[in-house]
């Protein structure tokens, strides 16, 4: 479960985020909608602390952390930790380019988790026959397709055990082809009971997968309901101009 209560972000003078509330529940998913600009990338790094609020809390399984003044910032261990519950998959797969698809998804069991490799190569196995890369473990990133190169992406975070999935923009920078298989994934994912936060263009899949659509305008939440009801039946001016660039 995520929960964000009065979320403030500033980079400079520039306001981002203004007064955010949000709840994940538990095996749920949550589709973040907006313009470009609109600050979903902004909540979706401060949801995993990569970027530090200026105000507010963040909440996600038992760990929580209160920002602004007075408060005390976590410490390096404790963000670390942190992150890793909070698996991250970005539009730009950011894969370790000298390290295979089952070096990839090792990695941070090894490292961060202080698995043995033989364990960290069973899970990675695992993993990676879940995404549909079972042919493929050997391979380095240079010689993956984009669809399967974001599917080494997920198995990595997964391989992680992490409580949340973060997705942003997973299929934007994907040839249209390849966007189905990685959409796939996540909607397997989404099945299995994984809770999950989305920032998407997919309207079609936010409307079928997500739970609860929410959507964001300038830092603020301005409409927030089920899918199908804010999709198919926005109530706000602001997403219905939004949405109809969709149809
Ligand atoms: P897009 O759909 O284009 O990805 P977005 O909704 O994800 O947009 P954000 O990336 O969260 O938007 O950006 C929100 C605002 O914050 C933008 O005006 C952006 O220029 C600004 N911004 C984001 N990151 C930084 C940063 N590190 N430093 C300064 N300004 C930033
Ligand atoms: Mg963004």
């Amino acid at each position: 479960k995520i929960e964000i209560a009065a979320l403030r972000k500033q980079f400079g003078q520039l306001v981002v985020l203004k007064d955010i509330n949000l709840t994940v529940e538990q095996g749920s998913v949550v589709a973040l909608i907006g313009p470009s600009g609109s600050g979903k990338s902004t909540l979706l790094r401060c949801i995993n602390l990569l970027v530090t609020p200026n105000g507010g809390s963040v909440r996600v399984g038992g760990d929580s952390f209160v920002f602004g003044t007075g408060a005390k910032l976590p410490g390096t261990r404790e963000l670390a930790r942190f992150r890793a519950n909070t698996g991250m998959v970005f539009q730009h797969f950011n894969l370790f380019p000298h390290m295979t698809a089952l070096g990839n998804v090792m990695e941070g069991p090894v490292t961060v988790r202080g698995k043995s490799k033989r364990e960290a190569r069973e899970l990675a196995l695992t993993l990676l026959a879940k995404v549909g890369l079972s042919d493929k473990v050997d391979e380095y990133p240079s010689r993956l397709s984009g669809g399967q190169k974001q599917r080494v992406a997920i198995a990595r975070a997964l391989a992680m055990e992490p409580d949340v999935m973060l997705f942003d923009e997973a299929t934007s920078a994907l040839d249209p082809e390849l966007v189905g298989e990685v959409l796939s994934v996540m909607q397997k994912l989404a099945s299995e009971g994984m809770t999950m936060v989305i920032v998407t263009h997919e309207i079609a899949f936010a409307r079928e997968v997500a739970d609860r659509v929410i959507f964001m305008r300038d830092g603020l939440v301005i409409e927030e309901g089920p899918a199908r009801q804010v999709i198919d039946a926005p109530r706000e001016a602001a997403t219905q101009a939004f949405l109809s660039h969709f149809h």
